[in-house]
């Protein structure tokens, strides 16, 4: 058999490093880029290197934005007696849409002893810290109603405890094992309206 190209080699394995790349589908991905117009190609690695120069992580809540502070912390017309925590920026997008108006805190993903992701790994320090300092009223546990979700909640759930700020989850009316990503606007909306205190 004659060698692949390093080139190809590399892109094949740059594609298999992404979330739910395996192999097989890495390299089928790297001959459909050698295979379509080569503009088209190149397209793809331009708006990979435009939003990575043009989005950024907020210093203060995790949040992926183009300014630092993000614009949720920066707008002073929120609410900012209550932090909802998120696993990531993609949900903190579905809170927005149905109309969520305190601030938030983004964990950049959750607890998991399979992938051995411990608090360090995410956010955390950074949250009580921030906890500590600006005093919120309400801590909201939003992470999804699956196993991880519900082990990282009782986690930070009893890291915050200490502080005396009110602790809830979202309501129960999430189905168990759905994510956040998936249920509808108004499953969510009742969701936020309907939390239930875990302090
Ligand atoms: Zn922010």
């Amino acid at each position: 058999m004659v060698a692949r190209d390093r080139s190809i080699e590399n892109l094949i394995e740059r594609l298999n490093r992404l979330p739910g790349i395996g192999p097989k589908s890495a390299e089928r991905l790297a001959f459909h880029l050698l295979k379509i117009d080569r503009d088209e190609a190149l397209q793809l690695a331009r708006a990979i290197e435009n939003v990575r120069a043009a989005v950024r992580t907020c210093s203060v809540c995790f949040n992926l934005d183009a300014s630092d502070p993000c614009g949720v912390c920066s707008d002073e017309t929120r609410d900012r007696s209550i932090f909802l925590v998120v696993e990531d920026p993609r949900e903190l997008t579905r809170f927005e849409d149905v109309g969520f108006r305190g601030l938030y805190h983004v964990l950049q993903g959750r607890m998991s002893q399979l992938e051995n992701i411990g608090p360090d790994d995410l956010t955390v320090g950074a949250l009580i810290k921030r906890v500590e300092r600006d005093r919120p009223a309400e801590v909201c546990l939003a992470t999804n109603p699956d196993l991880e979700g519900e082990g990282t909640a009782r986690v930070l759930a009893e890291r915050l405890q200490p502080l005396g700020v009110k602790i809830t989850r979202l309501a129960r009316g999430l189905p168990a094992g759905s994510s956040i990503a998936q249920v509808s606007s108004s499953i969510l909306a009742d969701a936020i309206e309907g939390r239930r205190s875990l302090s």
